[in-house]
């Protein structure tokens, strides 16, 4: 007896080596049918004994190729026929094309033992790729996704690279950028001027001035990096001053999981995400005295580390011997990664040695992504390479709408029935090459998505270029979002929630309601709006921008708020000031000159980090919340500061003088600086745990929201949500998108789609 299923999946099921695969299983039960591409995904009729169906319908998700993401799959029982062979049959282009684009990947085991295969064709072939690896996002100019709509749309492919493309049995059927040494991009090494070295193999040369020392432009996949001997104390601070990058870690670039074991403790999750074919930057615990020194990440317990991803990284490591390569983005401070030849020959000349290129075009920037493990899964901390444009799935079909994003990690994201597409990193658009990367990335992804929006979404900061750029595009209707029922929005979306939820949002800098700069907020919100039920007390920031830059001022600005100018005087944290210039500190917030207010939890952060001598200036954005977490010891200790919640009417407004007073009883009675973080951790726990308590009381809401970028402090957001779900509380946080502003998009979006469709 026979049976036949036609069977739809759909998800990312195209361009990643799908029907291949299923033409592989399928042959391999003896089964007869067909597959075929359509608009939705992947369709395919079996035809077989029941056993073999069965076995079939079994493996089919459990084997896909390593790029497919199957999000469904509907089998029904249909007639069977004489079929008695298996076949790919064309697509049928009568429906329109609406396929995913897949991101970018690492290269695959099988490409990587062919490559370092003396007597295979493509031995050490430096973009070496099948279907089950290589680039996509970075090298699509439009869609469909075949190769004339690509950057190797310029390299014909020789007769063996096509035969492989043809053959429906093959590794390489239908990989676009398939190619060969013959067919195929090919890399040269250029000194600093643009002048071609001439060596017999580029490869050796690079990995020659690498060992020597020089700082190394490499052209990667979504990208330029400056790469350098992690490992050569001389080298690294050159770096470090040519890119005017004073503390900020660097990540390192490592040849396999062993070596990451030697600079960090890699714990199970951890070895899982270093080896995912995303290989994302990992942040892992750093050992102590190792062989990377330790300017590359200065004050730092956490390094970042990757696993080498594309051919040429292996081959430069198998040719180096290099046991960690700092990799760091080419740019200069927050500027945007440079990915053309002559680009970065313009601008890295005053920061690179040479400069290792290829003629394979990047058509669009993609950094890095960054995660880190928290609560026991992967948090994405910057989602770019490698995830970037696989779409979030969201809890129901929603309006196309354009999201433009905040001001700093800068994301856009466009929506299409029930598919957020977050755009990768785009950087901070007070830059102008960042603003310009910006625009490129709206016009860009609403090609290859086929995304027509019918309203834009954009942050209620009047000054941000996001809302700027909004704002001037007025043939669409604009929904102003405001910034943390943006982040408590972007929570729900990903975990799927419909309905009212207690969102805390903590973050430093969002544009409030009011005008003022909100940042430790916590709102009863569902996608249509939302209530401001807590906050942090409005205290003045002493500058604007100065104050985020000295966290010293924050603490004078909350001493002087509890305790008075003349308290604050004779404190140590300001011996060091000028008499003149703390007097016209006070003058300026008791008149409200150029010092806003802000409920801003990262300026809370900043203040009890200066009082605590762990920084009084930062050289990049939350430094010193960072150092403060990082400060926290083993001691055990579970004391917490108190804070003083105070009802104003339905609201409830979060004060600190209690704390302060206990903090300053500490630090003038010697208690420990891992001690005084982890009592205020522990204090702002307890308070937020009790003002969720009040509000479940008053809503009966019991879903918690945890947002905004205060929560990739991993104490802060383990402790809170383990007391949450202790107290009763159903608990929803961040995974794949981030917690901090890299995420904000996907929340505009998804109330402008509400907003919309209501
Ligand atoms: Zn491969
Ligand atoms: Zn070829
Ligand atoms: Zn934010």
């Amino acid at each position: 007896m026979l049976v036949r299923k036609a069977i739809e999946v759909s998800g990312i099921v195209q361009g990643v080596g799908f029907r291949p695969y299923v033409y592989r299983l399928a042959g391999e039960l003896g089964l007869a049918g067909s597959v075929c591409n359509t608009s939705g995904g992947v369709s395919i009729e079996v035809q077989g004994a029941p056993a073999e169906v069965d076995g079939f319908l079994a493996r089919l998700p459990m084997e896909a190729p390593p790029l497919a993401r199957i999000t469904n799959i509907t089998v029904r029982e249909i007639p069977c026929n004489g079929d008695r062979e298996f076949q790919i049959v064309a697509t049928d282009r009568a429906e329109p094309v609406r396929t995913l684009i897949s991101a970018d990947v690492a290269v695959c085991d099988d490409c990587l033992r062919e490559m370092f295969d003396p007597v295979n064709r493509r031995y050490r072939y430096p973009f070496i790729n099948c279907t089950n690896c290589g680039p996509r996002f970075t090298i699509v100019r439009t869609i469909p996704y075949d190769r004339p709509f690509t950057s190797m749309a310029g390299f014909t492919m020789c007769s063996a690279c096509q035969a492989e493309y043809d053959d429906p049995g093959n590794r390489r059927f239908h990989a676009q950028p398939n190619a060969c040494w013959t067919c195929g991009p090919q890399v040269e090494l250029w000194e600093r001027d643009g002048k071609r070295v001439e060596a017999a193999d580029p490869i050796a040369e690079t990995v020659a001035r690498l060992q020597a020392g020089q700082v190394v432009a490499i052209k990667g996949l979504g990208g330029f990096h400056l790469a350098c001997d992690a490992t050569n104390a001389d080298v690294v601070p050159v770096l470090r001053e040519r890119k005017r990058r004073v503390e900020k870690p660097f990540a390192v670039m490592v040849p396999n999981v062993d070596a990451a074991e030697r600079f960090c403790d890699v714990d199970a999750a951890g070895r899982q995400l270093l080896l995912s074919p995303q290989r994302p930057i990992v942040l892992l615990p750093r050992r102590e005295k190792t062989a990377v020194v330790d300017d590359v990440a200065p004050f730092n317990r956490y390094l970042g580390v990757f696993l080498t991803y594309t051919p040429l990284h292996h081959l430069i490591f198998a040719g180096g011997g290099f046991s960690a390569l700092v990799m760091t983005s080419a740019n200069l401070s927050e500027e945007p990664i440079c990915i053309a030849n002559d680009e970065a020959l313009r601008r890295l000349s005053k920061l690179a040695d040479c400069f290792f290129v290829h003629n394979r075009d990047i058509l669009l920037r993609c950094d890095d992504s960054v995660v880190r493990v928290a609560g026991g899964r992967a948090r994405q901390l910057r989602r770019s390479r490698g995830f970037v444009p696989v779409p979030v799935f969201l809890p129901e079909e929603v309006p196309s709408v354009l999201a433009v994003g905040g001001e700093l990690k800068n994301t856009i994201c466009l929506t299409k029935g029930r598919h957020a597409f977050l755009s990768q990193h785009i950087g901070d658009l007070e830059n102008a090459e960042a603003y310009g990367f910006f625009e490129e990335a709206i016009e860009h992804l609403q090609r290859i998505l086929e995304i027509r929006p019918v309203a834009i979404a954009y942050d209620l900061h009047p000054n941000y270029f996001s809302t700027r750029w909004a704002l001037a595009h007025s043939g669409l209707p604009q929904i102003g979002v405001q910034h943390h029922h943006g982040h408590i929005a972007s929570c729900m979306a990903e975990n799927q929630l419909e309905g009212r939820v207690i969102g805390i949002a903590l973050d430093g800098t969002g544009y409030g309601t009011d005008g003022r700069i909100w940042g430790g907020e916590v709102l009863l919100a569902d996608y249509t709006g939302f209530e401001r039920a807590a906050h942090l007390a409005y205290v003045p920031l002493p500058g604007g921008e100065a104050a985020i830059r000295q966290p010293w001022r924050m603490a004078v600005a909350y001493l002087v708020r509890h305790f008075g100018c003349d308290f604050v005087r004779e404190l140590p944290l300001v011996a060091e000031v000028p008499k003149t210039k703390l007097n016209v500190l006070f003058r300026m917030m008791e008149q409200g000159i150029n010092s806003p207010l802000t409920s801003s939890c990262g300026r809370l952060f900043d203040a009890v980090a200066a009082l605590a001598g762990v920084r009084r200036e930062v050289n990049y954005e939350a430094q010193a919340a960072i150092e403060l977490e990082m400060a926290i010891g083993n001691s055990g200790d579970d004391s917490a500061y108190p804070f003083d919640l105070v009802a104003e009417g339905e609201s409830w407004i979060i004060d600190t003088r209690s704390l302060f007073e206990a903090l300053l009883r500490d630090v003038g009675g010697k208690v420990s600086v891992g001690d005084i973080s982890r009592r205020f951790h522990n204090g702002l726990v307890n308070v937020l745990a009790e003002v969720s308590s009040h509000l479940r009381e008053r809503s009966g809401l019991e879903r918690v929201c945890l947002s905004g970028g205060t929560f990739q402090n991993v104490y802060l957001f383990e402790r809170l949500g383990f007391r949450l779900r202790k107290d009763g509380f159903q608990v929803f946080v961040h995974g794949e998108v981030p917690a901090g502003d890299g995420g904000l998009s996907l929340g505009q979006a998804m109330v402008a789609s509400r907003a919309i469709s209501t």
